[in-house]
């Protein structure tokens, strides 16, 4: 029996404080899993609900593959229809789950994320980027297009610039809401990323994010009115604080932040 069909008889009814929203078409839960490298070392679903995607891994990758889901009701769906998960399946929060359990191998990331904490989900990925080497992942669409933009544009933002120091992003296709059970309010987006060669940031990686995130906070502000209170004598009259953040790449937000760390009163404080 096709998920499609095993949904239409399922007592598992959506729920909105989850982000519960059922895809219903199989090409594109296909399309989704068939992104995945097949080298990496562990495969972590988040929030199988009725297993679209899950159907797609479980057997072929089973000894890699582990299940994270919330929802009870969720979990005796998918125990009752996937027995073979076994202890594959756990029951629990994502954002809670200590990720070093699965091992210290390259892992990725998979799931149609619950939208309404997806920025939560990419900064628990954050948390774990020396092992995270992969995310493939349904989001809102302006996350998706948040996620890949590059400076200039005006999504540029916190989590563009803190993910791209660590991940390369792609944006990869727009998902209609009528391929959803209930149809979300918003369209979405499938995105892939890939850890990027970077070990070392090449600067204090604490006062980068701090940086990143008091300079978007008041993004129509120059730097120098965002950081004013961060900033030296020696360093407040350099142009590049003249800059708005989004006009900044990842790697001049590691310049600035190497200027910052160094000046004088900086140290001070
Ligand atoms: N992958 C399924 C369900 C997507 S809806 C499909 O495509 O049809 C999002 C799922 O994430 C729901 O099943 C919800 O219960 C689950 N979820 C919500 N918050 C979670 C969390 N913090 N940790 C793990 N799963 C979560």
């Amino acid at each position: 029996m096709k998920t499609e069909d095993r949904r239409q008889k399922s007592e598992v009814r959506p729920k909105k404080a989850l982000g519960q929203h059922f895809l219903t078409d199989q090409n594109i839960a296909k399309k989704i899993v068939d992104q995945l490298s097949p080298d990496v070392e562990t495969v972590i679903e988040v929030g199988a609900g009725t297993g679209v995607l899950t159907q797609y891994m479980v057997d072929d990758i089973l000894d890699k593959f582990h299940v994270i889901e919330i929802d009870r009701e969720s979990i005796e769906y998918l125990k009752s229809h996937f027995p073979q998960l076994g202890d594959h399946l756990i029951q629990g929060d994502f954002l809670r789950t200590d990720l070093s359990q699965f091992g210290q191998g390259n892992m990725a990331i998979i799931g149609n994320f619950p939208y309404n904490i997806s920025s939560q989900i990419f900064f628990q990925v954050l948390k774990y980027k020396e092992q995270v080497v992969e995310v493939v992942g349904m989001v809102q669409k302006e996350m998706a297009e948040r996620m890949a933009a590059k400076e200039g544009s005006k999504t540029y933002g916190i989590l563009s610039v803190l993910m791209q120091a660590w991940y390369d992003i792609d944006y990869l296709f727009t998902v209609h809401e009528n391929v959803f059970n209930p149809p979300p309010k918003v369209k979405s987006a499938v995105i892939k990323m890939r850890r990027n060669a970077v070990t070392d940031l090449g600067c204090d990686e604490k006062l980068f994010v701090s940086i990143v995130k008091q300079s978007f906070n008041q993004r129509r502000k120059t730097m120098r009115n965002s950081l004013r209170p961060m900033l030296n004598p020696d360093i407040i009259d350099n142009e590049i604080f003249n800059k708005r953040p989004e006009q900044l790449s990842v790697q001049e937000f590691i310049d600035l932040t190497n200027l910052i760390g160094t000046s004088a009163s900086h140290d001070e404080q």
